[in-house]
């Protein structure tokens, strides 16, 4: 009996492939469509020049667009946070640690936003993720830009709540979702039953433009229906102090749910949601990636804090102005192919998978680092260098950048002189 057992589970075996041939064959299709990715050691702080494999190149990768991540206001802040609160929280927020540079930080998220309060998340995602999922339910309709990130998207799947997509940026697409979406809601009682969310970022992430904001809170004040606005790309960046995109346009007070994360322009880690006291103490109440999770290090929150009071001080004005002066300085020598490019990110759209890696490998001989960006961060046959500026680049290195770029000619980038 037992060898009988025995003879037949290796009869199995010798049919199924083991489990790493099993994974090594998937990789081996990735790296066939040119979408092998793999992770780099990096052996300096974050900064213009980035140190990785022996050689110091010229990055123009990062999101610490002001370049608060190696500021020394930051590190003090994290070091004072440690000395005083230790490095781990302990538990999660509504067990024991809900420490206090937790309540500071969201203190002073709220009044930078000027909203009446404001939740942090481990990270940008988990807000999405904790808010989209506590917000909306299998009744509900979310509307989505068809670019945005990726933590939207998964967010809205998990919620089961019925999905649209609006073609990106586009108004009267996302008009005719919110029709579909009001008709759909009244259906059965002729009454409205489900809330409909509309969600889109304010710079986007790969393509570097911004969202038509008052247009868009026009129309979901239309149908009723609640925006919520991520942030990631323009908090620290645009508006006054670097509030973001709808301060500068002026709705910010008519946006619902207000999303970011710490950890880019302002130089920390984390993610964040700022509105209505009922929407932030809903959330403590329903957003499992916040419950159910243990509070992030205090160090990360008393850094970002330090984050949120350096953008709105003098040094954050001269550091978003050096930062627009580059990107002009880079749009001087280019022109590219999108036109509303207000934030610090600059898409070189190359289409192929393997163009873009070739280019990026062009410029890595150059001692440049930009990365390709492929499927699935962008759609596929729409691959490109993503390149982004900061506030510590010099002019010398955006020169440096654009002369090297002249030696990668593409169709959709014309080249000035
Ligand atoms: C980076 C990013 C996030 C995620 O934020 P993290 O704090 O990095 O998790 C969310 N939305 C957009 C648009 C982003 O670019």
């Amino acid at each position: 009996m037992f060898l009988l057992v025995n003879r037949k589970s290796q009869i199995v075996n010798s049919r199924v492939p083991s489990f790493a041939d099993e994974l090594n064959q998937r990789l081996a299709t990735l790296r066939e469509q040119g979408l092998y990715r793999e992770l780099r050691r990096v052996d300096s702080a974050p900064g213009p020049r980035l140190q990785t494999g022996g050689k110091t190149l010229l990055n123009f990768s990062s999101n610490d667009y002001l370049g608060l991540a190696n500021h020394s206001a930051l590190k003090m802040a994290a070091v004072n946070a440690i000395e005083k609160f230790g490095a781990g929280a302990g538990a999660s927020r509504l067990i024991c640690g809900s420490l206090a540079p937790f309540h500071e930080l969201e203190e002073s998220l709220a009044a930078f936003k000027q909203t009446e309060a404001a939740l942090t998340f481990a990270t940008g995602y988990a807000a999405a993720l904790g808010t989209l999922t506590a917000l909306a339910g299998k009744d509900d309709v979310i509307i989505l830009d068809k670019l945005v990130h990726a933590c939207i998207v998964d967010a809205a799947k998990l919620s089961g709540a019925k999905l649209r997509v609006f073609d990106h940026n586009d108004l009267n697409d996302l008009e005719a979702k919110l029709q579909w979406a009001d008709a759909f809601s009244k259906a059965e009682s002729g009454k409205r039953k489900a809330e409909i969310f509309v969600v889109t970022e304010s710079i986007f992430s790969m393509d570097g433009d911004a969202a038509p904001l008052r247009e868009i809170v026009a129309l979901k004040e239309k149908y009723g229906a609640r925006l919520m606005v991520d942030e990631a790309h323009a908090t620290g960046i645009l508006g006054r102090h670097g509030r973001g995109l709808a301060d500068a346009l002026g709705v910010s007070g008519q946006i619902e749910i207000q999303m970011g994360t710490l950890g880019k322009a302002l130089g920390a880690s984390g993610g964040y949601i700022c509105g209505r006291r009922a929407l932030i103490d809903f959330l403590v109440n329903r957003a499992r990636s916040f419950i159910f999770s243990t509070a992030p290090v205090p160090a990360a929150a008393a850094a970002a804090a330090a984050g949120i009071q350096l953008s709105q001080s003098p040094e954050g004005e001269s550091r978003r102005g050096q930062l627009k002066q580059r990107v002009n300085e880079l749009l001087a020598n280019f022109q590219f192919p999108i036109s509303n490019l207000t934030g610090a990110i600059v898409p070189l759209i190359l289409g192929g998978e393997s163009k873009a890696l070739a280019a990026a490998t062009q410029l890595r001989e150059q001692a440049i680092f930009v990365p390709a960006i492929r499927f699935p961060t962008v759609a596929r046959g729409a691959a490109r260098l993503r390149i982004t500026l900061t506030a510590s680049h010099s002019a010398a290195d955006v020169a440096t950048l654009a002369r090297a770029l002249a030696s990668i000619r593409s169709p959709q980038s014309t080249i000035r002189n």
